[in-house]
């Protein structure tokens, strides 16, 4: 299998960036990764954060294709770090100074002083090179990025839109566990390796999508958290209608009586809401 190591790592997904391996579809890749401050733990620069490791080159990836990432296995350390300060999180006004926190990490939880908080891996950084431009590994958008998803799990099927040839993928910003929202501005921020499964499937997403064992989410993020509920409304609605072959009102109903509305951070230059599309609803009985 081939090994990502930290060192190659990057600060912005870009189309210009030079792919450091190439994997074919199918083929499982290990990603070294470094903790989200990059070891720097004096105070949080968010042109300097999240370092992604890669890019990858996915032979067979073309614009227009969804580049489908598969995450096998997150192995996490024995320690974490956690951070917060003046200026940063939700509630950055009311905070003095810069404040981090080392946390011991046991095979099932997370320890904050005597608080034992379960372990839950998950990638905060994965995406491709985006359609224009370059965006800093600490913005996410549609190319994915810092979307800091909790469902972005072991087990789970990560599903990006590729805008350029060989879709360059990249990821980091690994969490030992993090709640819904991540208001202080991190998380149990971890050093990891990570263990995926690419593919490429022959279909254009808008959004990067999540699939986990009984749901699909959709992750929007922009820089206002409403606009990006109303944009991942609108995209649980159109997946239900174009997946269902329904109208749109129906679609619309449908979401409101099963679609969970959630929000995955709230800290990012860019805000991540997601929506929850349950499986059963394309099961037929
Ligand atoms: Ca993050």
């Amino acid at each position: 299998m081939k090994i990502i190591p930290s060192q190659k790592h990057i600060y912005s997904f870009s189309g210009q960036a030079q792919p450091v391996e190439e994997v074919y579809p199918g083929e499982q890749v290990i990603f070294e990764t470094l903790d989200a401050l990059g070891g720097n733990h004096k105070t949080i620069d968010f042109s300097k954060v999240n370092p992604a490791t890669g890019p990858v080159y996915v032979n067979g990836a073309k614009p227009g294709d969804t580049l489908v990432v598969r995450v096998k296995r997150i192995e996490l350390p024995k320690n974490g770090i956690i951070v917060t300060g003046k200026g940063f999180g939700v509630l950055g006004d009311e905070v003095e100074g810069f404040h981090t926190k080392e946390l011991e990490i046991e095979r099932w939880a997370v320890l904050f002083d005597h608080i034992r908080i379960p372990v839950h891996p998950m990638i905060g950084v994965i995406g491709v090179a985006p359609a224009e431009g370059e965006y800093p590994t600490g913005t996410a958008h549609k190319h994915g990025g810092n979307m800091d998803t909790r469902e972005i799990t072991e087990g789970s099927t990560v599903y990006l839109p590729v805008f350029h040839e060989g879709a360059l993928l990249a990821l980091g910003d690994v969490h030992a566990t993090m709640g819904d929202g991540e208001v202080c501005v991190s998380a149990c921020e971890v050093s990891a390796k990570v263990v995926v499964e690419v593919d490429v499937a022959k279909e254009e997403i808008k959004w990067p999508m999540v699939e986990t064992s009984d749901a699909y989410y959709i992750v929007v993020s922009l820089p206002n958290i409403e606009e990006a509920l109303k944009e991942v409304i609108r995209g649980a609605v159109w997946f239900i209608q174009r997946k269902k072959t329904i109208p749109f009102k129906d679609a619309y109903m449908i979401a409101s009586l099963c679609v969970d509305i959630g929000i995955s951070q709230l800290v990012n230059p860019n805000k991540t809401a997601k929506a929850r599309i349950p499986k059963y609803i394309f099961s037929e009985v």
